[in-house]
């Protein structure tokens, strides 16, 4: 299932039937007539149309409001975790950060709850931030 649509693509001020807003946005017309019927997305038809258009400019309001609620801002010390669909703690003794070159890192764990390994990326130049973050110090490499 699609979490997230593009609704960055839906053009103000163009006119959209069900069909060219399904096209657009990559989902099943039956998706567009489930948001129309549950989700408010009404206040963008063009009243006794047929066939059914959708202001861009409204579509694209309730399209860009919805993206937004739906986000989950981690709080300092998570990282999101996508098994657990929610921002997660990592376990401290897998606290690791990796840095392939440099210009980048990422700091690796396992999520508290599911032991999936969770990625943040970052910047060496933050680098102190992200240890003071994330947990105990460790070596980059455990091998050396
Ligand atoms: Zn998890």
């Amino acid at each position: 299932m699609k979490r997230s649509y593009d609704f960055h693509r839906v053009r103000s001020h163009r006119p959209y039937t069900i069909a060219t807003l399904a096209a657009l946005l990559g989902v099943d017309k039956r998706t567009v007539r489930r948001w129309i019927e549950s989700d408010r997305l009404d206040v963008a038809i063009v009243e006794h149309s047929r066939p059914v258009i959708l202001l861009g400019s409204k579509v694209k309001a309730w399209g860009t409001a919805r993206q937004r609620a739906k986000k989950q801002p981690c709080a300092y010390g998570e990282i999101y975790c996508v098994r657990c669909k929610t921002p997660r703690r990592i376990k401290p003794d897998s606290f690791l950060i990796v840095q392939p070159n440099q210009s980048k890192l990422t700091v690796k764990g396992e999520c508290c709850r599911c032991d999936l390994t969770l990625n943040r990326f970052g910047s060496p130049a933050n680098r102190a931030a992200l240890e003071a973050e994330f947990g105990p110090k460790r070596p980059d490499n455990p091998a050396a």
